[in-house]
């Protein structure tokens, strides 16, 4: 999704760089289908069955590090964090040594408070007198002290980019001392202002993403059309960050459903709730109805999947590819129920740590008037099920029709 050219100014290059985010959406093999910790609280049954829960590279919130990765494999972040501190505990070089993770016997440039302590004098160790404080306890390694001088040019460097890093037109700084030096010695710095540029406006991005993406899940269909009706830039936002999410699945669950479109006949209508950047409407022969609450695509209906615009009973198919998003979930359903004809097919693809009880909510959508046809949880990412309309919703609560909101969390 998001893919494509409605992706407007930067492209999906800039977009890509812009929004590096962490792929906590989705996905698990039948074993590894729950909620982690502090992800969505409680337990995925298979993970249960398994008897431990996997961290997984789709899960909702599963995953802490920034971008994809695990924070262990961040280099940057220790330093980050050496910095904040530094500044809080009003250290000139902003070189902060990681007392707090020195507490773990842990050194973020690998080192480790033991080796430190290699390095002590012998009444330094067990059973001689208590610890030496002050500068013979912060005795550094070369090692450390290298890393110490690095942050210091960093520091320095950060501040010729001036408030805001403003730059001139050939991305030079417009003022600071580097422009007065050789051309040689200034170059080094500014590129490395404009990395550090480069990664707070990705910060921001990400942050929006994450933004746009809770609103998206915590709140009601309508309340979230409203949201891009003014402000269209979070839905391009919230695009391609979500692209980006799923461009980091081993497989993307609107390939599957496409797949199975095409081994059924061409002659069946297809209206796919949630369509995104229509991959669906593109790729099959069928007639698709591929209704979104801003258009990607020129083939898209603008509406609120909870009200579109089409008959009763006119759908041979209805699709739900990671769209089941608002809270209102059993309008929307009840919705879908509608526009199918009776013995119909509702196809659903949903991120598998959203599942809170997966035969729960199988038992909800019976009460909904879908009876249970195939459900695949076998991919690690999404589950994929379908079922078949066997009749009109019981207009009552369908209890057990939860899904979790698939936040992210920062990194
Ligand atoms: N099905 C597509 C897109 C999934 S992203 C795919 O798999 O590639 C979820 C999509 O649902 C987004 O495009 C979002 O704008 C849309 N969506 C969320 N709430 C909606 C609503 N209430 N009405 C219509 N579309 C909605």
């Amino acid at each position: 999704m998001g893919r494509g050219g409605a992706h407007g100014a930067g492209g999906p290059a800039r977009a890509a760089r812009l929004l590096d985010l962490p792929p906590q959406g989705a996905g698990v093999s039948a074993g590894a289908l729950g909620p982690q910790p502090g992800d969505h609280g409680g337990a995925h049954a298979p993970a249960a069955a398994a008897g431990k829960r996997r961290r997984l590279p789709g899960d909702c919130a599963a995953d802490p590090g920034r971008d994809g990765e695990p924070a262990r494999k961040r280099p940057g972040a220790w330093r980050q964090a050496g910095r904040s501190r530094a500044a809080a505990e009003g250290s000139p070089s902003g070189a902060a040594e990681p007392r707090g993770l020195e507490q773990n016997g842990q050194r973020p440039d690998g080192g480790s408070a033991a080796a430190e302590r290699r390095g002590k004098r012998p009444s330094a160790e067990p059973g001689a007198p208590g610890p030496v404080s002050g500068g013979a306890a912060r005795r550094l390694s070369r090692r450390q002290r290298r890393n110490k001088q690095k942050n210091q040019r960093r520091q320095e460097n950060e501040l010729q980019a001036g408030p805001g890093g403003e730059r001139g037109a050939g991305g030079r700084a417009a003022a600071g001392p580097d422009t007065l030096g050789p051309p040689g010695l200034a170059a080094a710095p500014l590129e490395r202002s404009a990395a550090l540029r480069a990664r707070m406006e990705e910060r921001l991005l990400a942050a929006r993403f994450r933004y746009i993406n809770q609103q998206l899940y915590t709140s009601t269909s309508r309340e979230a059309a409203q949201l891009f009706q003014s402000d269209p830039e979070a839905f391009e936002i919230y695009h391609r960050g979500f692209a980006q999410q799923v461009g980091r699945w081993p497989e993307n669950p609107v390939h599957r459903i496409v797949r199975y479109l095409r081994r059924r006949p061409t002659s069946l209508v297809v209206a796919d709730f949630g369509c995104g950047d229509c991959k669906i409407a593109t790729s099959v022969k069928n007639k698709v109805h591929s209704f979104d609450l801003v258009p990607l695509s020129p083939l898209v209906t603008v509406c609120d999947m909870a009200k579109v615009p089409l008959a009763d009973e006119s759908v041979d198919v209805a699709v739900f590819c990671l769209a089941l998003m608002g809270t209102n979930l059993q309008e929307i359903l009840e919705e879908a129920n509608r526009v199918l004809k009776q013995g119909g097919t509702l196809m659903v693809a949903e991120v598998a740590s959203r599942f809170e009880d997966i035969r729960a909510f199988v038992n909800a959508m019976a009460q909904l008037g879908f009876k249970s046809v195939s459900k695949d949880l076998s991919n690690a990412f999404f589950h994929l099920l379908e079922f078949a309309k066997a009749g009109p919703p019981r207009r009552r609560p369908a209890t057990g029709l939860r899904l979790r909101p698939c936040l992210y969390k920062r990194r």
